[in-house]
């Protein structure tokens, strides 16, 4: 259930609703708006009778929530999320691009990318330190010392870090020098990593499971929100579908589903979504034609040599020429 508070309601009588709700035994989620303040109703267990607020000083309406998720919903919160990072904002119409290779190879390799995607105009650097592999054979990240090399990046460029968190374990090191902290497909239902991103300080970019339907999704959201962590960003990167000419199937039509039920910002990853360059390529102009919040895109300066997903890395040359395209692309988008 929602509590609508009227536009004038001052911090006082806000804080007296919030006391109402939590003497009945519910957790108040105030939520501030553009025009007025709303109050959400978690942990109940059963529906809340409206009849207990509607005649409180200062409140305006009482909605109740039909959705599952409650925080991340449009029925809590109408207007969209802002989530910034450096000078990059998303969410408000802009699409800020996230670019760099897969994984940190070495301080020569991160720092060449970062300068080359920089000047084409990325907003934020990526790199992974963990690497999700699927085979145990496979390079798995350098670990701490990718962290660092990572931190040479920002250092050196100014851009901001997006980069991965594995486990609970790793989290407060790889908090210390993300400005975005992944989430990746394989972890999007790991609930304890969930509910440690929901703590930190630093905004999470959740990539959605490769199998995972909307609903779940927002729900993985949820256990961040509802641990206190309000700058969540989705990301879009292909689902297992019974084709075999990309890697996973991208699903564009999510973009306007996740827009439609849920206030946070939507992103989306070609790259790992093709697995092949000439397909990411494609998809970042479908991607922005679509109106996504942010792209996140993969580039290397040696692609034939990249310890993991080279065939996807686009090249710094061609990268250019896509940030240009897309970028025209969104700007039609815009006028409308
Ligand atoms: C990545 O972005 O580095 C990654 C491993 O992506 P995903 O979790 O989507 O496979
Ligand atoms: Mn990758």
């Amino acid at each position: 259930m929602l509590i609508v508070m009227k536009k004038d309601a001052n911090e006082e009588k806000i804080q007296s609703i919030v006391t109402a709700i939590e003497k009945r035994g519910y957790t108040a989620r105030p939520i501030p708006g553009g025009n007025r303040v709303s109050i959400g109703i978690l942990n109940n267990k059963n529906s809340v009778d409206a009849a207990h607020f509607l005649g409180l000083n200062g409140v305006k309406e009482v909605i109740p929530v039909t959705k599952p998720y409650k925080l991340v919903s449009r029925e809590f919160k109408q207007e969209n999320t802002h989530v910034k990072i450096g000078d990059a904002v998303f969410g408000d119409g802009t699409m800020p691009v996230i670019a760099g290779p897969c994984a940190v190879e070495s301080e020569t390799q991160v720092l060449s990318i970062a300068k080359s995607v920089k000047e084409a105009g990325a907003k934020l650097f990526r790199g992974g330190a963990f690497k999700p592999r699927t085979s145990p054979y496979s390079f798995q990240g350098l670990r701490k010392k990718g962290l660092e090399h990572l931190a040479k990046v920002k250092q050196e460029t100014g851009l901001p870090i997006v980069t991965e968190v594995m486990d609970v374990q790793n989290f407060d090191q790889v908090e210390e020098v993300a400005d975005l902290v992944q989430i990746g497909t394989r972890n999007m239902q790991n609930f304890s990593l969930l509910r440690r991103a929901g703590k930190s300080k630093k905004p999470i970019l959740l990539k959605r499971g490769m199998s995972a339907m909307l609903q779940e999704w927002l729900m993985a959201a949820e256990y961040i929100m509802e641990k206190g962590n309000n700058n969540i960003i989705l990301c879009e990167r292909g689902v297992r579908t019974f084709v075999r000419h990309s890697r996973n199937t991208l699903d564009l039509s999510v973009v306007p589903a996740v827009k439609k039920e849920s206030h946070l910002p939507i992103i989306v990853d070609p790259s790992h979504a093709a697995g092949v360059r000439d397909q990411v390529i494609s998809l970042s102009y479908a991607a922005a034609a679509l109106g996504s919040d942010g792209m996140m895109i993969e580039v290397h300066n040696n692609p034939d040599e990249a310890m993991s997903d080279g065939a996807q890395s686009l090249y710094p040359d061609q990268f250019t020429k896509v940030i240009k395209t897309m970028n025209a692309i969104h700007a039609i988008i815009l006028k409308d």
